[in-house]
């Protein structure tokens, strides 16, 4: 596949959103220097982070478009290590976006626990409670189809040891979905400085996701699920 096989113009658009949120990891807390990566897919290529340039640093000539057949077509520095997790995500969801992050209160979860559990009824934006998949070396097959795995029926994946991945339609989402997972394990954490936390159960947790739907389609003016 030649630079002429893809659409130029929204690739170019993705390599600067990528850029930008690059940044925001840093600035969120969501990783430090070059951990994390982040993608978007442009119709059969891949705009995805590269390895080893800070995201302080990082330009848009740095940003890799990759095609599933892992052919570098363009972008100055290497391909993210993770690029076997990100293209097989892209490979078994309908995902348009791929956010990893190293966020702390998620890396500390991921050492002491299976699950982040329902502790708040915001959990349903990231398809219920998420699992917690056993620890593999980074950029290993083992810890791409754990990931993928995890991601058929949910939006987001806790890694053992080391990190998160959120998938979405848009990078915009799939990164406020990493944000949410993070506020979501903090606030997990917090609770447990009180006592045991009331879990939300799985009747609640479906009455919320008929309300979201309801006020979506319902033709409720200005409801969005954003209660
Ligand atoms: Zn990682």
């Amino acid at each position: 596949m030649g630079r002429d096989a893809y659409d130029g113009e929204a690739v170019a658009a993705a390599r600067a959103d990528l850029v930008d949120y690059g940044n925001r990891l840093i600035t969120d807390g969501l990783a430090v220097g070059t951990a994390g990566n982040l993608s978007v897919r442009v119709g059969d290529v891949v705009a995805i982070t590269p390895s080893g340039v800070p995201y302080r640093q990082l330009t848009v000539e740095d940003i890799c478009v990759v095609a599933f057949s892992g052919e570098q077509l363009d972008g100055r520095a290497a391909i993210s290590s993770e690029w076997p997790m990100h293209s097989g995500i892209y490979a078994a969801t309908d995902a348009a976006a791929v956010v990893h992050t190293h966020s702390p209160e998620v890396v500390a979860l991921s050492i002491t626990r299976d699950e982040l559990p329902a502790v708040h009824y915001a959990i349903v934006g990231l398809g219920g409670p998420v699992p917690v998949v056993g620890y593999t070396r980074f950029g290993s097959d083992g810890l791409a189809s754990g990931a993928v795995g995890a991601l058929k029926t949910r939006t987001a994946v806790i890694l053992q040891n080391h990190g998160a991945v959120t998938r979405a339609a848009t990078l915009a989402q799939a990164y406020e979905r990493a944000l949410l997972l993070e506020w979501l394990s903090q606030v997990y954490r917090t609770s447990l400085d009180y006592g045991a936390p009331r879990i939300l159960s799985a009747e609640e947790l479906a009455e919320v996701e008929d309300e979201v739907r309801r006020r979506r389609y319902g033709g409720l003016t200005g409801g969005k699920g954003g209660a």
